[in-house]
């Protein structure tokens, strides 16, 4: 019998997409041996309080930062979906195109934390192991989370190092005069420059 193809997904609002996710998407493909894996911006992030910048352009920038990569797929579903972006509706669908697939979802403590808040959750745990990378600042470094106490075998940790990267961090930085170099990656900084973005909190 062959595998069962190991499909990973791994959404955001990517505002913009910085090295933290690079460095969780590569630490994924090689500790979970996937087949391919699945980038997702969302489109109407229902769990955002802010307005999110126009996903066109999410959506390029996505490509700039990680087109390179072998076995990633910049999956634009959620962004030509009508209503708000829901994992569950979107792990669905890959379910149905890779009949047989294992799904392996993966987000940052920080997002694992929320999981309980999640459309349809625990359907989500059911359909997809959940992959954890620690986040720095998060208070959820060491404790379970919730969803990960009722369901412990539908959950994985990722071996990447806390890394002091946020998107919010370079929206601020950016309008604040700052470099954000170090942050993310080079095309990503000329689009952001060329197309005068972050300027104003
Ligand atoms: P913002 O600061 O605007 O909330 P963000 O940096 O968290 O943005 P998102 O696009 O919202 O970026 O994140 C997409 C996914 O990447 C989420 O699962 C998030 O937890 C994860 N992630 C983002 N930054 C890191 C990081 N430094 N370490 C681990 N996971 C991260």
């Amino acid at each position: 019998m062959p595998r069962a193809r190991r499909i990973g997904v791994f959404g955001g609002a990517f505002d913009p997409p910085h090295l933290a996710h690079r460095a969780l998407l590569e630490t994924a493909l090689q500790e979970l041996k996937l087949d391919t894996l699945h980038v997702v911006p969302t489109g109407d992030a229902w769990h955002k309080p802010r307005q999110l910048l126009d996903a066109a352009r999410r959506l390029a920038m996505v490509q700039l930062a990680f087109g390179d990569i072998p076995k990633i797929c910049v999956d634009s579903r959620e962004i030509t979906r009508a209503g708000p972006s829901y994992t569950i509706d979107t792990l669905r669908q890959i379910v149905a195109e890779e009949p047989g697939a294992e799904l392996f979802l993966i987000m940052g403590a920080d997002q694992a934390a929320a999981l309980t808040s999640w459309h349809e959750w625990q359907a989500i745990v059911q359909l997809a192991i959940i992959n954890v990378a620690t986040r720095a600042h998060s208070s959820n470094t060491t404790d379970l989370f919730e969803a990960e106490r009722l369901f412990p075998e539908r959950f994985l940790h990722l071996g990447l190092p806390a890394l002091h990267v946020s998107a919010t961090q370079i929206r601020s930085n950016i309008a604040n005069g700052q470099p954000v170099q170090t942050l993310v990656s080079e095309p990503v900084a000329r689009y952001i420059a060329d197309h005068h973005l972050y300027q104003s909190h």
